[in-house]
């Protein structure tokens, strides 16, 4: 009777246990919906880089025309497939070392750029003056190129961006916040410290192993040398 009682603790043990195991390797399904709503040639990347951070500010009104920008629909980054793939091997490099990367803007729509042109000459619309331009005339943002009538962010293979720790999340001190239009925003300014600039050259060194050339007035703005599609200027959503 006794070793009978054993037999079923011990079976009902196993269960549990296979319970347990089950659950474990089983991944639970995570329910993403299907976006397919880019052309031929473009991907999300999130599928590409699966550790990919991001922030879509032009999605949103923190941005430096304080107002969701034309042809955003959705806060995730689209690139070209041959970018996003550059992407990913930058994210392996810097993965093995503790950092993600995280995106703030990818594809661009014209529509988006010509909604900047608006905002840019519409000298009286200040509102965000202090936290994104606050040493530059608005009137000026055409001609110090941070504000132009074709990006090329808008043939898909360029891409603002910057590093995060993977442990805690956060950003790391570039000396400069993103978009932040000014002198400071710039590689090789002397405004910022040591370690903001061994930050900057961190991200830099990565992106330029694996193909991409940096801008010299933006510490977060990269394009693909190699770019498939160098003269071609899009218009669809991000969506
Ligand atoms: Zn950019």
């Amino acid at each position: 009777m006794k070793r009978k009682h054993s037999i079923i603790v011990l079976l009902s043990l196993l269960i549990l246990l296979a319970g347990c195991t089950q659950k474990v390797n089983i991944p639970e399904k995570i329910n993403i919906p299907e976006k397919v709503n880019v052309p031929e040639g473009f991907v999300y990347v999130d599928r590409v880089v699966p550790s990919i951070q991001y922030d879509i500010r032009y999605n949103s009104e923190n941005n430096f025309a304080g107002t969701r920008i034309d042809g955003y629909k959705a806060s995730t980054p689209i690139l070209t497939s041959e970018a996003a793939q550059a992407l990913k091997a930058v994210s392996e490099e810097l993965d093995s070392q503790g950092y993600y990367l995280k995106i703030f803007d990818g594809y661009r729509p014209q529509k988006a750029v010509d909604h900047f042109i608006r905002w840019a000459k519409d000298v009286n619309d200040t509102k965000m003056k202090a936290q994104y331009y606050p040493n530059v005339n608005k009137e000026d943002l055409f001609r110090l190129g941070y504000i132009a009538k074709k990006s090329g962010h808008t043939r898909g293979s360029t891409v603002d961006l910057t590093l995060t720790y993977k442990e805690t999340g956060t950003e790391l001190d570039m000396g400069s916040s993103y978009d932040l239009l000014d002198n400071i925003s710039a590689h090789g300014t002397t405004l910022i410290g040591a370690e903001q600039a061994a930050n900057r050259e961190l991200l830099k060194k990565a992106m330029e192993r694996h193909g991409f050339r940096s801008y010299a007035k933006e510490w977060w703005h990269y394009t693909l040398i190699n770019e498939p599609y160098p003269n071609q200027y899009f218009n669809f959503d991000v969506e």
